[in-house]
């Protein structure tokens, strides 16, 4: 089956035509669309799934914005875009598009209170405890804390402002004459092809990491590892890009997550590391500091002993836990195992219990603020860790790529030669995002942020094309 195909001239026919086609129901095809329809455009969303997923509902669903009402309401009052944009390039050392940092934090905060206002998406803004790399509490999610809630919300509304979404609709081709994309081609699971017309189109697929060669290619570091996305993201955006001369950039930097339980493959939140959790080898040592981040922390893993490691906490952490949905899951699925003292926790985790007591002894320590950490984190703030342990076996594994294709302040996709295309847009996964060209580079919730953010500042722009 081909996929990431341009013919260079005209369809051999227009089935159907929209003003603004997108391509991708994950949550930049859907804040594109919304956008683009309430600007007064007509528009076709394409998605390759019999019913969209995407990795926006594989996701915890949390969009970080500064500066929003819905932070004020709960007393944050001092957070600002330029703060955001701070902490965004402070994460990736600099190394971020700035222009980027810039136009995405100053634009998520206006596009979720748009979609609260015009499409009644609730919500609310964590404030149990911070993510590495956010100096204020920003990070928002609709009640029911999911990726899969927040994609079936934005579904609904779609629904309701009479957006067709298409579905089992993959496109394989773009169908382009100087520089413009005159339509797509669309092959149906039985074959047929289906040719579909467009004024502007947005590129709302997602990166490659359901490609393995591109992985491989142009991040094999994380190339052995479980992809942790959704599988329809096989980097179409960025082989059209490629074959049209766009710009691509930072194609080595990635999202991993060091905490993934293996082998039931269920995300374990960080936010328990943040709590006071930590994370040992097969030697019951630790070998890292747990607050540096979760995607560096993804190499991290895989570097011990059978590429995983456990994630050791309390009953204080647990109960905490178990308001993520994931972390039920896990518990349902028996990847989190339960200690009555270290020789319990040595005998489920196979780790050595001298090393283990010893691990214990110097992280409580710490917390206590006796000494210094040989890893650099700081452990004062929370309690020490006490019987009876929780842990959970975990690898490292690759959520989402975050090179992609440059787009300019409107969403228009950059050529080689500087100038931007008159109706090529991307946002999501399907653009250069704002974490730089490493794993390093991420800031949690930097993939929904220029998701729905470049969404709504493509939807604008496309329904402005004639
Ligand atoms: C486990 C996990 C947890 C995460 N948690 C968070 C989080 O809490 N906060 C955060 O900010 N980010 C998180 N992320 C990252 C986040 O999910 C992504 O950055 C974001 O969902 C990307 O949105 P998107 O719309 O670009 O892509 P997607 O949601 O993946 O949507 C792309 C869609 O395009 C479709 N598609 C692809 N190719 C074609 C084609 N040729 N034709 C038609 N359709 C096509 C796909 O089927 C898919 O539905 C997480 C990722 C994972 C894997």
């Amino acid at each position: 089956m081909a996929s990431g195909e341009v013919s260079f001239g005209p369809p051999p026919r227009i089935d159907v035509e929209a003003d603004v086609v997108v391509i991708g129901a994950g949550a930049c095809g859907l804040t594109a669309a919304l956008r683009a329809k309430a600007e007064g455009a007509e528009i076709i969303v394409l998605e390759r799934d019999p019913s969209p997923s995407g990795s926006t509902s594989m996701s915890s669903g949390f969009v970080p914005a500064p500066a929003t009402r819905f932070q004020r309401a709960i007393g944050v009052d001092d957070d600002s875009p330029a703060r955001f944009e701070a902490d965004i390039l402070a994460k990736s050392k600099g190394l971020s598009d700035h222009r980027l940092a810039r136009l995405a934090s100053r634009t998520i905060g206006p596009a979720i209170e748009w979609l609260a206002d015009a499409h009644g998406l609730e919500w609310i803004v964590l404030d149990d405890f911070l993510y590495p790399g956010h100096s204020r509490h920003r990070m928002h999610a609709v009640p029911e804390k999911t990726g899969a809630a927040l994609l079936a919300r934005l579904l609904a509304a779609a629904e309701r402002s009479d957006i067709p979404v298409v579905t089992r609709a993959r496109v394989t081709r773009l169908f382009v004459r100087e520089r413009r994309i005159e339509a797509v081609e669309v092959e149906r699971p039985d074959g047929e092809v289906e040719f579909v017309g467009c004024k502007a189109l947005v590129l709302a697929c997602n990166g490659y990491g359901g490609n393995p060669a591109l992985v491989r290619r142009h991040v094999p570091e994380i190339a052995d590892a479980l992809y942790y996305g959704h599988a329809g993201n096989t980097g179409d955006a960025l082989m059209w890009g490629q074959s049209l001369g766009a710009e691509c950039r930072h194609l080595s930097g990635y999202q991993g997550h060091g905490s993934l339980a293996y082998p039931h493959g269920i995300l374990i939140s960080w936010a328990l590391m943040m709590e006071g959790a930590i994370q040992v080898n097969a030697e019951g040592k630790r070998f890292s500091n747990e607050h540096g981040g979760y995607s560096e922390q993804a190499v991290k893993v895989l570097h011990q002993s059978g590429g995983t490691a456990w994630d050791i906490f309390d009953e204080r952490i647990h109960a905490f836990a178990l308001s993520f949905p994931d972390y039920r899951e896990a518990v349902e699925a028996g990847a989190v195992r339960r200690a009555g003292d270290i020789a319990g926790l040595a005998a489920l985790t196979g780790a050595p219990a001298v090393a283990l007591a010893s691990t214990l002894a110097t992280t409580g320590a710490l917390s206590r603020g006796e000494g210094i950490d040989a890893f650099g984190r700081d452990f004062t703030g929370r309690p020490a860790l006490q019987a009876p342990f929780y842990a959970v076996r975990v690898t490292g594994a690759l959520f989402h790529t975050q090179g992609g294709l440059l787009i300019d302040n409107k969403a228009f996709v950059v050529h080689r030669d500087g100038k931007s295309f008159t109706n090529l847009l991307a946002g999501g996964g399907a653009a250069c995002g704002v974490s730089g060209p490493d794993v390093c580079g991420y800031l949690s919730g930097n993939g929904l942020l220029t998701a729905i953010a470049f969404g709504f500042i493509a939807g604008a722009s496309a329904a402005r094309v004639r």
